[in-house]
């Protein structure tokens, strides 16, 4: 009796002729998440099953296995050879000590004698005959006994579903360029647009010295957290000290986060342009902050000339925001006390829906390409 864990797929099954490049892509997903545990993945018949390991290390392979967008379900299943005796004990092994239940067979070797109704029934009541404390209950048991009768003469047994991250796999919606900052949003917004499909790079503005290591740090720790769902990233690093050392200089400092938040987007764009990125993410949500107006995404919008931005969260509210940080594993990362660069040189009073024409005013009185120029060579690149 070999312990192996069925993977069955989400909505890839959806996908027509491109089936066969979801598969692909999928099944090297799982390879990359599993990479140094011993296991072997092999793809049977719509689902894929995971042999080989060591038992110790299940609970480990689920974990991994979790993260992969694409998986519907699992099962920890039994693999016996497809004769009676055999799925009987495999039965008894994952069978509640109590409680009612029902057994649920799929047949899938049509040359098998019995067919899945005879199997059910006889399973059963070998099950009822060593165990006094079950009882069968066909409309509304407390646990269910699967038996899948494969096609290659094993069967395999388990008793639960354990539901999978859905999606489709990363890598087949093409890539976008995650600004990541340190708070809770932006790793958010990372992981909903990696969930359909997207590669996701990431890049974080910094004002070291103004903020510190400490930020950094965070920040790469949040590239992380994401780069087990989307089996690698990478980080783009820029500075911002000198652009914002320019605008508390030169411009009226109401409109620093406003004009800062352009430049990230200058940045950014070109930035994806180098990396092949197709789309910029931003954790930002309608409304949250004063920065984060239709006026203030308008105006930080206005300055990408090719690429759309994807603002995942901007339905959302922040409990929502923090459910979902906290079910991905980020929180107790982004709420780590930091510097963020937009608090640099904060105004008391920031403008809340700044004027397109007064935000071009303030901004004439800079040097924009050459900041950016600047910013840009500064780009240090980690990969997590
Ligand atoms: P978050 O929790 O993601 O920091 P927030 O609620 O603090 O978001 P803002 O600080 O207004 O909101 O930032 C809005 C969005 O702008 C962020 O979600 C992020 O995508 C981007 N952003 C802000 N600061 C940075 C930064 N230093 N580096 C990269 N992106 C940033
Ligand atoms: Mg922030």
């Amino acid at each position: 009796m070999d312990k192996v864990i069925i993977v069955r797929y989400s909505e890839i099954h959806l996908k027509g002729k491109n089936r066969g490049y979801f598969e692909r892509v999928f099944g090297i997903n799982m390879e990359k998440s599993l990479k140094g545990i011993k296991h072997e993945i092999r793809r049977r018949s719509g689902r894929y099953l995971v042999e080989c390991f060591d038992e110790n290390q299940t609970d480990l392979i689920l974990e991994k296995l979790n993260k992969v967008f694409g998986i519907h379900s699992m099962s920890v299943a039994l693999k016996v050879p497809t004769q009676m005796n055999g799925i009987f004990e495999a039965a008894k092994a994952v069978c509640s000590e109590s409680g009612s239940f029902k057994v649920d067979t799929h047949r899938a070797d049509k040359s098998f004698r019995l067919n899945s109704m005879e199997i059910s029934a006889e399973i059963g009541g070998r099950l009822l005959s060593v165990n006094k404390n079950i009882k069968v209950d066909v409309h509304n048991p407390q646990f269910i006994i699967n038996i899948d009768v494969r096609e290659d003469g094993t069967s395999l047994v388990f008793n639960k579903f354990f539901k999978g991250a859905g999606g489709m796999p990363v890598g087949t919606s093409g890539k976008g360029l995650l600004l990541l900052s340190g708070g809770i949003d932006s790793p958010v917004a990372g992981h909903m647009i990696a969930k359909r499909g997207m590669n996701i790079e990431c890049i974080h503005f910094h004002s070291y010295p103004y903020t510190n290591l400490q930020a950094r740090d965070k920040v790469i720790e949040l590239a992380k957290v994401l780069s087990g769902y989307t089996c690698g990233t990478k980080l783009h690093i820029v500075s911002v000290t000198h652009i914002q050392e320019e605008i508390h200089k030169n411009c009226n400092g109401e409109y620093m986060v406003t004009l800062l938040r352009r430049f990230m987007m200058r940045i950014a764009e070109k930035i994806a342009a180098k990396c092949g990125a197709q789309c910029i993410i931003t954790g930002e949500s309608l409304g949250q902050v004063a920065s984060q107006t239709i006026e203030g995404m308008t105006s930080s919008n206005s300055v990408i000339k090719n690429l759309p931005v994807l603002r995942p969260l901007c339905g959302f509210d922040k409990d929502e925001i923090i459910e979902r940080s906290r079910s991905i594993g980020a929180f107790e990362i982004s709420i780590q006390p930091y510097e963020d660069c937009c608090t640099v040189f904060l105004p008391k009073h920031p403008v809340i829906k700044p004027a397109i024409e007064a935000v071009l005013a303030e901004e004439a009185k800079l040097n924009v390409d050459g900041l950016v120029e600047e910013a840009i060579k500064t780009l240090e690149i980690l990969n997590i």
